[in-house]
């Protein structure tokens, strides 16, 4: 019988605010231009092909990997790269390398690559190369790039394939709307990737707050062997990995270990639905679904967004942003990241894009010693210790409270009654002690 999801320790019920739940993908127009960060994953940068006065075709590789760790770019666009400059980007917070694209506006598209209908004939090794020359990487916000991922120790098993469709984080729901539009394709992937780790078994893990997406998996997975959907309930950060993991399997993965120690690989539904695209219809990512929600955008929806558009081209498609308007978030209100501007561009790992006419204030207060944030802590840390630490920027005893454990999930944040940037101060931490490490 099959294993009931054990859950995990901790978690929070945010509001969930997903307003956009019941709203069909919708292909936005190609836009005017697009800017392309030569670091949309984990990793070393990608490595320039193009230069300024290049003609580029929508689908053409315009970035290499830079190393084993890295993924290549493609124009989302045609037209004319116009710059490489300097970019804002909106989950680094700082300006990245970027190749400007002015479009044509005749969005023609380069020669598809090879087809791999038949993927099983293929060498894992050849179906790996595919997903690397793709540029695909982890499209739930990791951004880790899918091949790496897709390359166990030689003698590991793999037990479970975990494709992740849980979308927790508020507001959220292109996942959501993918899973119910395109999950004969995500199931597709899902075998692809299975076959490609050489996976026992595939579990597709979804909220139960998604019934319409869950239905949809169900009906076609109940023909295919070895391949199941998990019902889970929910509860923040249920789609965090370690988290998802413990849910579906019971199995924990060790401090600083990865999930391939415990039998497991996950790949996010956007990531399975990525590789379809690319080995069964060969084209390359340059689009992604994107969730713009909100309470101030006039047109919230489930937008089919080129990477590399702009928020202000996605907030004039969404039919504006509200005089409102006052905070930007690239992703979800919990893990996301607020932006400065609306010269922004969409990226690979930009599930989400929010308009919201309200902030939280950035004042905060001393520890009260209430331990809240001790109790919600998915990772069993001690947020408190690691938050006054890092306010007195005694960044090395953080070691000793495993700041590096911190999933950055922002649950302490969320309930603690002193509004203290617990996150904040954990990242400054970990920040340091990896560039000790390095
Ligand atoms: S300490 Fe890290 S893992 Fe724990 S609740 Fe806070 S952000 Fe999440
Ligand atoms: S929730 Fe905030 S106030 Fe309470 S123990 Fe944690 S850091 Fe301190």
């Amino acid at each position: 019988m099959k294993k009931k999801p054990s859950g995990f320790s901790g978690g929070v019920h945010p509001p969930e605010r997903k307003i956009t739940s019941e709203e069909k993908i919708i292909a936005l127009p190609a836009p005017p231009k697009v800017v392309l960060p030569l670091i949309q994953h984990l990793g070393c940068a990608a490595k320039l092909k193009v230069a300024v006065g290049d003609v580029v075709f929508r689908g053409q590789k315009i970035a290499e990997p830079g190393g084993n760790v890295s993924a290549a770019v493609h124009a989302s666009i045609s037209g004319k790269v116009s710059a490489v400059a300097p970019w804002a980007h909106p989950s680094l917070l700082k300006p990245v390398e970027s190749v400007v694209i002015e479009s044509d506006g005749k969005d023609e598209a380069a020669p598809f690559k090879a087809i791999f209908s038949d993927y099983a004939r293929h060498t894992r090794d050849d179906l790996r190369a595919a997903v690397a020359d793709a540029g695909i990487v982890g499209m739930g916000g990791a951004c880790f790039p899918s091949h790496v991922k897709m390359s166990p120790p030689k003698g590991k098993d793999i037990d479970y394939l975990i494709l992740n469709g849980c979308e927790c984080e508020p507001y959220l729901t292109a996942d959501d709307a993918l899973m119910r539009e395109r999950a004969k394709e995500i199931i597709e992937g899902a075998k692809i990737i299975s076959h490609i780790i050489d996976a026992y078994q595939t579990v597709i893990a979804v909220e139960e707050n998604k019934p319409r997406a869950i239905e949809t998996l169900k009906k076609l997975a109940f023909n295919e062997p070895n391949l199941s959907v998990a019902v889970l309930p929910v509860k923040y950060p249920q789609g965090a990995e370690k988290q998802l993991i413990a849910a579906v399997t019971g199995r924990v993965v060790p401090s600083g270990g990865l999930p391939f120690q415990v039998g497991c690989v996950v790949h996010n539904v956007a990531t399975a639905y990525a590789v379809f695209e690319a080995l069964k219809k060969g084209k390359p990512l340059y689009e992604r679904v994107v969730s713009v929600s909100g309470d101030a955008v006039k047109k919230p929806g489930n937008y089919l967004a080129r990477v590399g558009t702009l928020f202000s081209d996605i907030a004039a498609a969404a039919d504006g942003a509200e005089e409102s308007l006052v905070k930007v978030v690239a992703g979800g209100p919990m893990m996301g990241f607020a932006q400065g501007a609306l010269e922004v561009p969409v990226v690979k790992g930009t599930s989400g894009v929010l308009f919201l006419s309200s902030s939280r204030s950035g004042d905060f207060k001393p520890c009260i010693r209430c331990a809240k944030c001790v109790m919600v802590c998915p990772m069993n840390l001690l947020p408190n210790m690691l938050s006054v630490l890092g306010e007195k920027e005694l960044y090395d005893d953080t070691d000793r409270y495993y700041a590096a454990d911190c999933i950055e999930c922002g649950s302490c944040s969320f309930v603690c009654p002193s509004n203290r940037p617990i996150v904040a101060h954990i990242k400054l931490s970990k920040s340091y002690l990896c560039s000790k490490k390095s």
